[in-house]
């Protein structure tokens, strides 16, 4: 069923957590009052759990049987913490506590997809959501004044376009359904 993810229909793909409305306006107020000029475009705010990459259909097939019966725990992310990584110029918002669900859930999907021929990064996961590149730096040191609870009930499997104004995504899919 699984097969090596090169072809010229493969499809650029990662898996996500995707914010709600009104978790994204909240990002987009937090964007916006520390950001700059490259910031990520509104609709485009997520947290990445696992990046796949290029995608071919028959793995495409493989990976959505793997995680077909997925059931991801209701967890609850306190976005409370601004990062900046200086050498791809990333300001992030991540949490100062992420809760063991989390890396428990990228474990198992990564341990769905491996099943399939995925080979997970060897960076340790990190939780972030990414809210401006190209960023001077550093990262704000003032608290949030309202750090962010999201109650996260989904895991979403997202698409990547490229596009003459930059990357564009498109929701494919999601645990669980609905
Ligand atoms: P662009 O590349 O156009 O600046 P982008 O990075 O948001 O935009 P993608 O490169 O398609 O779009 O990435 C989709 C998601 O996967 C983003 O959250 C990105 O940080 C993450 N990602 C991209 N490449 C990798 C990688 N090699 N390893 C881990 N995560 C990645
Ligand atoms: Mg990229």
């Amino acid at each position: 069923m699984c097969s090596p993810g090169s072809d010229q229909t493969a499809r650029r793909l990662f898996l996500a957590l995707w914010p709600e409305d009104t978790e994204r306006r909240q990002l987009v107020e937090l964007a916006t009052g520390v950001a700059g000029r490259r910031r990520t475009p509104d609709a485009n705010l997520h947290l990445t759990l696992v990046f796949l990459g290029a995608t071919d259909p028959a793995r495409l097939i493989a990976y959505e049987a793997a995680l077909a019966d997925l059931s991801p725990p209701t967890l609850e992310l306190t976005l409370d913490r601004y990062g900046y990584w200086p050498q791809p110029r990333i300001l992030w918002l991540g949490s100062s506590r992420t809760p063991p669900e989390l890396y428990e859930l990228v474990a198992e999907l990564h341990s769905r997809l491996r099943g399939c021929g995925f080979t997970p990064e060897r960076r340790a996961f990190q939780a972030h959501i990414t809210l401006a590149r190209q960023h001077p730096g550093p990262a704000p040191t003032q608290p949030l004044v309202t750090p962010l609870h999201w109650q996260v009930r989904h895991v979403t499997l997202v698409e990547s376009l490229r596009q003459d104004t930059g990357s564009a995504y498109r929701i494919m899919r999601r645990w669980p359904p609905g």
